[in-house]
């Protein structure tokens, strides 16, 4: 793996980000998460959302604006973003993964074809932000954490 480079000064992130998850809240595909948190628990749910540089840039100013400037470990081994009230602590910067559900109850993972071109955005901003494609969550805010 090559060494992360910082990121570029490219204020145009954000935008792009935020465009992205309001096309998906346009498409339309029913689901409903209520922040059931099912997918927030790794273990249990057997996955862990994958985040491209643009999405982890997203959450970690979400992370800041709730306080913190780390991530610490959750006790369970779910997403160090669960609050201990069990919700999610930067609902309205979730990465792209959290919100394309792997839950069951909320209507299932969104199929790739209905959503491959925002994949692909979200691709071609982590390229431009130097990033080298996705990371899994704890490891991807974090890193964007130690950087801005
Ligand atoms: S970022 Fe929020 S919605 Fe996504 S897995 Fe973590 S707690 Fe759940």
């Amino acid at each position: 793996m090559k060494n992360r480079k910082p990121a570029p000064a490219d204020p145009d992130y954000r935008a792009e980000v935020e465009a992205i998850y309001a096309e998906l809240e346009r498409r339309p595909l029913p689901r409903q998460c209520e922040m059931r948190t099912g997918c927030c628990h790794f273990r249990l749910a057997g996955h862990t959302p994958l985040l491209t540089r643009g999405e982890a840039l997203h959450a970690a100013q979400g992370v800041r604006a709730s306080g913190r400037k780390v991530l610490k470990p959750h006790p369970d081994g779910a997403c160090p973003l669960l609050g201990r009230d069990g919700k999610c602590t930067i609902y309205k910067h979730r990465p792209f993964g959290c919100r394309t559900h792997f839950c069951a109850a909320a209507g299932g993972m969104y199929p790739r074809k209905h959503v491959a071109d925002l994949i692909h955005r979200l691709e071609a901003l982590d390229e431009r932000l130097g990033g080298d494609g996705s990371r899994p969550l704890e490891g991807a805010i974090a890193s964007a954490l130690a950087e801005r």
